[in-house]
């Protein structure tokens, strides 16, 4: 019997579960390693922190969906893949073997990216602790005003800056400190426009410069400025695991995994990789993460398939997707390509897309 390894219970995985209890995947011994007993849905995790959802809402918990699908799970984390002995090791010491393994671990924020963030930072990954330790500063914004300085103008920084302000409200305050430019640098010029309007009417300041360092009381910019700061919350770009370096995997120049059209890895077929940790080499805008929740079914189709011996197909991305941005309150941005729109409208249609993912997937919605 094929030993098929799923490793990491991020979105990808989560819908390949799914295309498994809907169709049963036959003589393979399934099994699934996450660190976490449930997935926290990071598009809710705004909507969270504004006060929106309990923390229930924005999460599913995997074991019933693993049930239905005959997929053994076990807690853990891995710590190396080697490809050779086709094996994984987890923190615990575990040695797991596969014939067949898929990667969806998701990406990471660079710790050292920043100096003193390691010791003050309150990192967005793993979103499980940072959700944790949130909900700890959440309490302490009650007590007294805070000075809360967001590192990183993507659309997670963004959302974020929107709903700590919304939630600690106006006796705090809270910034956005972009990395140099105008916040959400890979969105459409109306896109910047309506997020920029919407921090300005919230009253969260936005700082064009880079962040040089984090301290206890203060977040330095590259220009000198000193910026009072009981909590930095680094929402950074996504950065690859760096064990994987020792796996033998292809990797990009950033260290994500190579893949294909088939989502196998450049240098080793059984391997399959999707979501954040992967990139796709025949990409000739490489992007890791783009296509989290959308690989799943083909992911688990060409997973079917590699443990039938059957001919894989291939997967292509969508070139454009909706992007809902939420704006704190119950308000946000709409776009795909060049067309935008906002309004309380919008925030309600984005919480019917959420609410509907996460009961599809087992969640309360
Ligand atoms: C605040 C915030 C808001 C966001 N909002 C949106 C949004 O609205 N829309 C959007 O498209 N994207 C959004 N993103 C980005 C989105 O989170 C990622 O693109 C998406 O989660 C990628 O899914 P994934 O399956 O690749 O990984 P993840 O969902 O991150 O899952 C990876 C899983 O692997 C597990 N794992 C990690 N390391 C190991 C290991 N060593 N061994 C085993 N398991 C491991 C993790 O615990 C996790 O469960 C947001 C991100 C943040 C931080």
């Amino acid at each position: 019997m094929k030993r098929l390894l799923l490793l990491g219970g991020g979105h990808a995985h989560l819908q390949v579960m799914r295309a498994f209890a809907n169709e049963a995947v036959p003589a393979a011994e399934l099994t699934l390693v996450t660190p976490y007993p449930r997935l926290t849905y990071s598009g809710m995790v705004p909507g969270h922190v504004a006060g929106h959802y309990s923390l229930e809402q924005c999460s599913v918990p995997l074991a019933p969906m693993a049930e239905r699908a005959g997929v053994r799970l076990l807690q853990g984390a891995a710590t190396a893949i080697d490809t050779a002995r086709r094996s994984v090791t987890l923190a615990d010491g575990r040695s797991l073997p596969y014939d067949v393994l898929s990667l969806d671990i998701g990406a990471t924020v660079d710790r050292d990216a920043i100096p003193g963030a390691r010791e003050h930072g309150l990192f967005v990954r793993p979103i499980e602790a940072f959700t944790q330790l949130w909900s700890r500063m959440a309490e302490l914004g009650r007590e007294r005003a805070l000075c809360v300085v967001v590192v990183g103008g993507g659309a997670a920084g963004v959302e974020l800056a929107l709903a700590i302000h919304h939630t600690l409200g106006e006796r705090s305050h809270v910034s956005l400190v972009t990395g140099g430019g105008v916040p959400l640098p890979s969105h459409p010029p109306s896109v910047q426009r309506r997020a920029l309007k919407a921090l300005k009417r919230r009253n969260v300041t936005v700082l064009e410069d880079t962040c040089a360092e984090i301290s206890a009381e203060h977040v330095l910019l590259g220009r000198g400025t000193r910026v009072a700061c009981d909590a930095a919350v680094v929402a950074l770009g996504a950065a690859a695991p760096a064990w994987l370096h020792g796996s033998g995997l292809a990797l990009d120049e950033r260290g994500f995994v190579a893949t294909g059209p088939t989502l196998q890895s450049s240098s080793h077929p059984e391997v399959f990789a999707a979501g954040d940790v992967a990139t796709r080499s025949d990409d000739p805008h490489p992007k890791s993460g783009v296509y989290a929740v959308r690989a799943g079914a083909p992911l688990a189709l060409n997973l079917r398939r590699f443990l039938a011996g059957g001919e894989l197909q291939p997967y292509r991305p969508q070139r454009r997707a909706l992007n809902l941005l939420a704006c704190g309150e119950r308000y946000a941005i709409a776009s795909w390509g060049g067309w935008s729109a906002e309004g309380a409208w919008v925030w309600r249609w984005k919480d019917r897309i959420d609410r509907d993912f996460m009961r599809a997937h087992g969640g309360i919605g």
